[in-house]
């Protein structure tokens, strides 16, 4: 969390994240110190000091002074955590929307064309049609991305910096089950699950967005909170249609200001059950933060060595999986 802070107030200058809003500093103190009439109070002698190196900012007039994070919340009048939601957002660059819709179709369509990867799901239990449709889950085989958008005018260079091909032109995503992944109705990231011996996760080196699928899951006041897309896919197909993901077990600011958001809400943490006792840390840790922002929060046991899709995969129905949610203790 610390770093994710810091790493968001690295991003955004103090003074460039001013200028954008309009501020025009009247003169310069010293050279790394820039006066003008301040954002946040009602004022015709500059008294607003901002320090470009150190990334402060200080006013006489009013006496507030901060960072970045703390000029937001004051200049949009936020909560803290809704502030840092806010500015992560605007670090998102905006989504080659296009881009990625054209390659999650493409990869969509070669699913049925390609028995290692139907076989891959039916292996993973998951198996209904319209889950695997509404969730537009699609297959690269690899080796003809390049080729296809090519034919659709997408230059080399911004495939390479979409991070969808290598330098020499292959595909990135190659034996691998795709899931788009949408904040906001756009598709801002692929996630890829090696079906063969490759590094079992992949995502496009960008922003990985929201929860997944946030927009249909925020309606309900119980939201189960899994790692994995097939630990999603696998419980939607079971009827558990309050199921979200945060695509690993480190929840991002913006995922966490969803998470969080509503005080009615209460949240089954049910992620793997690591050797290294990761997952187990991971889901304590997040239980007591949710609690301490005053959100109910479970943490769900599954039988030893199971994640939910294990556990669907070797048979399970979502009746047992019913009975584990209600023997899950609050904290
Ligand atoms: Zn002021």
């Amino acid at each position: 969390m610390a770093t994710d802070l810091q790493r968001l107030k690295q991003s955004i200058p103090l003074l460039e994240y001013l200028q954008r809003h309009n501020w025009r500093p009247r003169r310069a103190a010293t050279r790394q110190e820039f006066v003008g009439l301040c954002p946040l109070h009602q004022e015709t002698r500059p008294s607003f000091y901002v320090n470009a190196a150190k990334n402060l900012f200080y006013c006489h007039g009013c006496g507030r002074g901060g960072d970045l994070i703390r000029f937001a919340q004051l200049f949009l009048d936020l909560p803290f955590r809704q502030t840092v939601a806010y500015l992560e957002q605007q670090l998102m660059p905006v989504p080659p929307t296009q881009l990625l819709e054209q390659t999650a179709a493409f990869y969509r369509l070669q699913l049925h064309r390609h028995a290692e990867a139907v076989r891959y799901l039916e292996h993973r239990g998951l198996q209904d049609p319209a889950v695997i449709e509404e969730l537009g889950i699609g297959y690269a085989p690899g080796g003809n991305l390049r080729g296809n958008l090519a034919a659709s005018g997408y230059s080399f260079d911004l495939l390479l910096e979409m991070g969808l091909i290598n330098h020499q032109g292959r595909d990135a995503f190659c034996r691998r089950v795709i899931f788009p992944c949408r904040h906001h109705g756009h598709i801002v990231n692929l996630y890829g699950r090696s079906i063969g011996t490759a590094f079992p996760h992949r995502l496009l080196p960008r922003s990985k967005g929201g929860l997944f699928a946030w927009a249909s899951v925020s309606c309900f006041s119980t939201v189960i909170l899994v790692e994995g897309l097939f630990d999603l896919a696998v419980l939607w197909q079971a009827g558990f249609r309050n199921t979200t993901c945060a695509i690993g077990s480190h929840l991002t600011p913006a995922q966490w200001a969803q998470l969080s958001d509503s005080p009615r809400r209460s949240v089954y943490v049910v992620f793997d059950q690591d050797e290294n006792q990761a997952g187990q840390q991971a889901s304590r840790q997040l239980a007591q933060r949710l609690q301490a922002a005053g959100i109910a929060a479970r943490i769900v046991q599954l039988p030893a060595g199971h994640d939910p899709n294990s556990y669907f995969a070797a048979g399970a129905t979502a009746a047992d999986f019913a009975a584990c949610l209600r023997q899950a203790q609050r904290l």
